[in-house]
């Protein structure tokens, strides 16, 4: 099949869900991509943050080739040794207490939500709760995760939608403040607004918010499916606020590319969930969470929390001047290896040039570019890309 016959054939019986870009990818190494014509290309995406550790780490394939063959599936039923060693590791980085393995991301925002409510129902022995969420905000596609993204035209052809959801301004705190009642079971956010165009809450947003949920017994819910897994620097991006959530959502990079996504939480909140009240079948299976085990060792062999920090800070030197540099650039945000430019107009051609370019980006929102390279990207590949974007703009 050569590149146009697959992507007319793809257009024929894929379901019309993504505007996708006429390239199709074939193999990747380290932060480079390939297409099926040999065209290659510096990843600043990272599959929408995903590949972490850069594309074919052989430690990484080998750990799965090795699981390929002792055993992919059980069922919850049982134990199994990866899915145990994975939830020790994700306890250990997160601090939570209690972790629950998924197949995706929206998967772990519907169990959240679920925990939350059921914490609630038991303390209160009322089913009527309330949830506050943020405007701007993302958590995925599932019927649960769309009614607590803050984006209207996500949510609207779909309604009706879960109810007891209120929306409050991100980094506005009385604003969550004004829409908590007796019946708020949970806040829930993300620590760095991602698709909603890269917003890290301030910390005074963030403590504030953990401060009155501790006060009143609301449930935060911190949603770090893509500021998580080192890509703000430290492991969860709350850590670098020194706030600590009832529950934390994870997925993206945390199988760096097998679908694997947890929601953990403290004992108190876990606490909650008894046998019955939540499942799934694939979820937490030996081959993800094999996976998993091994990105948590490699993330420390490879020293990825010291090389995001590193040249994160580069990458947000190289941006700044960028900006400066270009009047239409209208803000620079993000932190880590997440950060956004937004500019004073669509980026949709900048991506696209891009691209023609041999340079993979993609936008958050209308007018924002995002950077989410794999967490190994060095000094030079980030030169690289800022060469390249200047050509695109
Ligand atoms: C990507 C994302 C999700 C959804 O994850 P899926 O694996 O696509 O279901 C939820 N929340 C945030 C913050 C995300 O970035």
């Amino acid at each position: 099949m050569n590149s146009k016959e697959c992507r007319e054939r793809a257009e024929q019986v894929l379901m019309h869900t993504y505007g996708r870009y006429p390239v199709v990818l074939d193999y990747g190494d380290g932060v480079y991509l390939y297409d099926t014509e040999g065209k290659k290309y510096l990843d600043f995406s990272a599959g929408i943050g995903v590949f972490a550790l850069g594309y074919n780490n052989k430690e990484y394939n080998d750990a799965l080739k090795v699981q390929i063959d002792k055993l992919l599936h059980t069922s919850n039923y049982y134990y199994n040794e990866p899915a145990t060693l994975a939830a020790e590791a994700f306890a250990s980085a997160s601090g939570m207490d209690r972790v629950f393995f998924t197949n995706s991301g929206t998967e772990a925002v519907e169990g959240a939500i679920k925990l939350a409510r059921k914490y609630y129902y038991k303390k209160t022995g009322c089913a009527d709760s309330e949830i506050i969420a943020m405007e701007h905000s993302f958590h995925g596609r599932t019927m649960g995760a769309v009614s607590v993204t803050g984006t209207k035209k996500y949510r609207e052809p779909f309604e009706p939608l879960i109810g007891g959801v209120v929306f409050a301004t991100f980094n506005d705190l009385e604003s969550v403040t004004s829409k908590i009642t007796e019946k708020t079971a949970a806040i829930i956010m993300e620590t760095v607004q991602g698709e909603g165009g890269i917003y890290p809450a301030t910390k005074e947003f963030i403590e504030g918010v953990a401060a009155v949920c501790r006060e009143k017994d609301i449930v935060l819910i911190l949603d770090e499916i893509q500021c998580g897994m080192g890509r703000s620097g430290a492991m969860f991006a709350y850590q670098n606020y020194g706030v600590v959530p009832g529950i934390v959502t994870s997925a993206k990079a945390l199988g760096c590319g097998v679908p694997v996504g947890a929601f953990a939480a403290c004992e108190k909140v876990a606490a909650a969930f008894e046998p019955g009240d939540h499942g799934t079948t694939y979820g937490g299976n030996p081959f993800v969470t094999a996976a998993a085990v091994k990105v948590f060792e490699l993330f420390g062999k490879l020293e990825v929390l010291e090389n995001v920090k590193k040249n994160g800070a580069y990458l947000y030197e190289k941006l700044e001047t960028f900006a400066k540099e270009h009047d239409c650039v209208v803000e620079h945000r993000g932190m880590g290896f997440m950060q956004g430019l937004e500019f004073d107009h669509p980026v949709k051609d900048i991506v696209a040039k891009a691209l023609e370019n041999g340079l993979i980006l993609i936008s958050a929102g209308a007018n924002t570019v995002r950077f989410l390279p794999p967490l190994i990207m060095e000094k030079g590949q980030v030169d690289e890309m800022v060469e390249i974007l200047k050509k695109c703009v």
